[in-house]
């Protein structure tokens, strides 16, 4: 896609610090680190979300969340680590190009990633039987 930073990204057209790469994905270090060896890993075809993604796109991925991880863990010497994803802008996806985050987590770095809320009542049965 002409205007997706990413895309420029994955073409050469903007410089950055690449620490992983096949050929249907990338991975490299976000330029506004929550740690530091914040990594965004996502394919180099574009997709904005998960559900526009093929299947065999997102197995690609799946194999690299391990690369990832294990890289993250043995070279920065962390004991873990989050992953996340915002999926629609609503949900805090600012490069409409899918991509994972790994932050590496530190003991007593302070992050706090969010707050889980109650039921109210009735409200879980409605929901589970919507969803299953
Ligand atoms: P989102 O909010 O879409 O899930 O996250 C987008 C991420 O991309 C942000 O954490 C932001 O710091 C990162 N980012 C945006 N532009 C660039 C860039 O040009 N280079 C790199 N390395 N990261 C970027
Ligand atoms: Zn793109």
């Amino acid at each position: 896609m002409d205007n997706c930073i990413f895309c420029k990204i994955i073409k050469g057209e903007i410089p950055t610090f690449k620490i992983y790469e096949d050929e249907s994905v990338l991975a490299f270090l976000d330029i506004k680190p929550v740690n530091p060896g914040h990594v965004l890993l996502l394919p180099k075809k574009h997709f904005a979300t998960i559900e526009d993604a093929d299947t065999a796109t997102l197995e690609k991925i799946g194999a690299a969340f391990k690369i990832i991880g294990s890289r993250l863990k043995e070279r920065l010497n962390i004991a873990g680590y989050n992953t996340y994803q915002n999926n629609g802008e609503v949900a805090g996806q600012e490069v409409p190009h899918l991509h994972w985050h790994f932050i590496p987590r530190q003991v007593g770095d302070g992050l706090e990633l969010w707050h889980g809320k109650s039921y109210g009542e009735g409200e879980v049965e409605k929901i589970y039987n919507l969803l299953k």
